[in-house]
C-alpha cells in the first residue's frame, strides 16, 4: 500500500519568516516507507529513458537526487551554492524575494549532448530550477525533465519551466 505523502510532510508555519508556510520534509526522509516511497516513485517515470546524469540542488536536491541517480544507473552532479566547488564553475545568478542568489555547477560535471534529469525537493517559484537549467545548458546538456517532490502550484514554478520546454513532475502538490 503506498503512503498518502502528505501525511508525513510537517509543515512548520511562520518559518524562515511570518507568513511564510515551510513544508519539512524532514519528516519524510525520516520515515523509511515514505523515502522509500519518494525515491522509487521519482525513478519510476524516468527509468529506461537513457538519463545519463541526475542534477540535484544543494542540499536536499542531493538527498533525493543521488539516490535517484544510482538506481538510474546514472551519475549524480552536485548543483552548488556560490564558492563551495574546487574546480571550473559556471554561475548563474537569481532572484529570491528579497535579494538575489548565485549557484554553480563544475563546467566539466556534465559532456555536451548528455541527457540529464534535475532533481529537488520543491519547486516554488522556479527561480532555484531555471538557474539549475541555464547552468546546464551553458555546459552542453540536453535537460530531459525535472522532478520534485512537491510542488507549490499558486506559485507557478512548474508552469515558468514548462514554458522554458521542459517536462516537470511533481509527487505531491
Ligand atoms: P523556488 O526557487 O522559489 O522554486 O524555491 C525552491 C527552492 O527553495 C528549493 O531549492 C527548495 O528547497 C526551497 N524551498 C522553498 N520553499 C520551501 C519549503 O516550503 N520547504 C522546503 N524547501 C523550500
Amino acid at each position: 500500500m503506498s503512503l498518502d505523502l502528505s501525511s508525513v510532510i510537517r509543515t512548520i508555519p511562520d518559518y524562515p519568516k511570518p507568513g511564510i508556510m515551510f513544508r519539512d520534509v524532514t519528516t519524510l526522509m525520516g520515515h523509511p516507507q515514505a523515502f522509500s516511497q519518494v525515491i522509487g516513485d521519482l525513478m519510476a517515470g524516468y527509468a529506461g529513458r537513457s538519463i545519463d546524469k541526475v542534477a540535484g540542488m544543494e542540499a536536499r536536491g542531493f538527498i533525493f537526487g543521488a539516490p535517484v541517480a544510482e538506481r538510474l544507473t546514472a551519475g549524480f552532479v552536485p548543483i552548488r551554492k556560490k564558492g563551495k566547488l574546487p574546480h571550473k564553475v559556471a554561475s548563474e545568478t537569481y532572484q529570491l524575494e528579497y535579494g538575489e542568489d548565485v549557484l554553480e555547477m563544475h563546467l566539466d560535471a556534465v559532456e555536451p549532448g548528455e541527457r540529464v534529469l534535475i532533481i529537488d525537493d520543491l519547486i516554488a517559484t522556479g527561480g532555484t530550477a531555471e538557474a539549475a537549467i541555464r547552468l546546464l545548458e551553458k555546459a552542453g546538456a540536453e535537460i530531459i525533465a525535472a522532478a520534485f517532490v512537491i510542488d507549490l502550484p499558486e506559485l507557478g514554478g512548474a508552469d515558468r519551466i514548462r514554458r522554458m520546454g521542459i517536462e516537470v513532475s511533481s509527487l505531491v502538490s
